[in-house]
């Protein structure tokens, strides 16, 4: 097992769709288990395989800090069969620097997918864990939390990244004590 690099906002590796895993064996069991000791490193909740660079429809989340690894869960082909209701939640993201915002979502959602050792799943999850199954679901589809806020703060966050890396800023070393999705 290795840790990976967790690519980060502007990288334009971010913004690629994700295509699904065609093979569920052990080829991908490596990858895998990489990206749930990075999440568990980074520390953050959900991790989706193309912030490691990966364009594969793989999500793992552990949203339980109290008992890791309990309801850890490991997904191929992730899709949400269900949404329901609305719920605004402040996000933040392991690709997206010293940033967080309110984002909308379904409050409740039900997502059925594959695990490693091919299992058909369904996974309900309603507040933190619907949001963070979204949230992880839309880097498969190459869309970041702040391609769901207003443009105008986009905008200012775009050209405070800029202005921080033209200055040589690192996009490494973060503080937060929020949970990164
Ligand atoms: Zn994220």
């Amino acid at each position: 097992m290795s840790l990976r690099k967790i690519l980060k906002f502007p990288d334009p590796t971010l913004l690629n769709v994700s295509g699904p895993v065609q093979n569920i064996d052990g080829g991908i069991d490596a990858l895998v288990q990489d990206m749930v000791e990075t999440m568990y490193a980074a520390p953050g909740i959900g991790l989706a395989a193309p912030q490691v660079g990966e364009g594969q429809r793989i999500i793992v989340l552990d949203i339980d800090g109290e008992n890791p690894g309990k309801r850890l869960l490991k997904l191929i082909n992730p899709v949400i069969a269900e949404r329901e209701g609305k719920i605004v939640w402040e996000e933040g993201c392991l690709s997206v620097y010293d940033f967080n915002a309110e984002v909308t979502r379904a409050k409740r959602v039900l997502v059925k997918a594959w695990t490693p050792d091919q299992k058909e799943i369904e996974v309900e999850g309603e507040d933190l864990l619907a949001v963070a199954l979204q949230h992880e679901i839309d880097h498969l589809d190459g869309k970041l939390f702040i391609d769901r806020i207003s443009r105008l703060k986009r905008d200012l966050y775009r050209r405070r990244i800029k202005r921080h890396l033209r200055e040589g800023g690192s996009l490494e070393e973060e503080k937060s004590d929020r949970p990164h999705i």
